[in-house]
């Protein structure tokens, strides 16, 4: 069974937007977040703040009238480099990572959008490679497959239907970061106490990762590549027509067989990888 976790943190963007198409590149105007115990069952800690974009600066009156965030309120506000910093040492403040940098609770967010789309293209539009930060930043828990899990006949999973089909009353401002955040929290403590487990549902595609440099070994020989796929499939086509000859099996930098994308994925650029062909000798 995939791993449960009981802490989340609660992650909701609000972005540049207007009645129509969104500005484009879309940015970051709130960047809001709830740490929250399901095992205690309560709100830690929040974090928020106001991100100034700096490709569209001027919000839209649709934009001021959707999310109640103001022009003063982003002129006046750290540009998002600074603000993914504070969070990231949010974050480390609260112990989220182990001794190896690895995560130790996962995102939730109220759909897939906020780290599927927004995060990507906002990271792409301040020059920030997606890989340059921590992986927990490209995986998450979505509260609405959650959600259906629990309340099995549920028609719509909007947030304000998820708040009423569980008895509960919105908080705040709807499409105000932090409000929603805390009432994504507040649905995620109310399905804890229905049995919901929370485990992560969705991950950043391959497609998102930018093209990876690495170093391919077979034998004495090293030859360097560019993966521009991150697939099994891709990098042993690449390494046969590289070797010319069929290469079947991979190695990690670790010593184990790379088996699936998985692995790839998260592999550093530089990386030197060993390849062997049917009949290469296993060491
Ligand atoms: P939400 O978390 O639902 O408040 O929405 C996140 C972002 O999606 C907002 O900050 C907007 O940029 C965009 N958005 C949400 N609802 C709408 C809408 N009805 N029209 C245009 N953009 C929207
Ligand atoms: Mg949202
Ligand atoms: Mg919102």
């Amino acid at each position: 069974m995939p791993a449960a976790f009981d802490r989340v943190v609660v992650l909701d963007f609000e972005a540049t937007c207007d009645s129509g198409t969104p500005p484009s590149p879309q940015e970051v105007i709130e960047f809001p977040s709830v740490l929250v115990s399901l095992r205690d069952r309560e709100v830690v800690d929040s974090f928020g703040t106001f991100v100034r974009p700096v490709h569209h600066p001027t919000l839209s009156a649709f934009c001021t009238e959707l999310t109640t965030v103001r022009q003063q309120d982003v002129d006046a506000a750290p540009v998002f480099a600074d603000v993914l910093a504070a969070h990231r040492a949010w974050l480390e403040g609260h112990g989220l990572f182990d001794g190896q940098g690895r995560e130790r609770f996962a995102f939730l967010t109220c759909g897939d959008w906020d780290l599927q789309t927004m995060l990507p293209v906002q990271c792409a539009a301040a020059g920030i490679p997606i890989t340059s930060l921590p992986r927990a930043y490209r995986r998450w828990i979505n509260l609405k497959k959650v959600f259906l899990d629990v309340v099995r006949k549920a028609k719509t999973t909007s947030m304000l239907a998820m708040l009423q089909a569980l008895g509960l009353e919105l908080q705040g401002t709807h499409h105000r970061g932090i409000d929603d955040c805390h009432n994504i929290a507040r649905l995620a403590l109310a399905l804890a106490d229905r049995g919901a487990r929370f485990e992560l549902t969705g991950k950043l595609a391959a497609s998102h990762y930018p093209e990876l440099p690495l170093e391919l070994q077979r034998g004495d020989r090293v030859e360097r590549i560019f993966l521009k796929k991150r697939h099994l499939a891709s990098l042993l086509g690449l390494a046969s027509g590289v070797f010319r000859t069929k290469i079947v099996r991979v190695v990690g930098p670790d010593g184990a067989a790379i088996e699936d994308d998985d692995p790839l994925a998260e592999l550093p650029p530089e990386s030197r990888l060993r390849v062997f062909g049917a009949r290469d000798p296993a060491t």
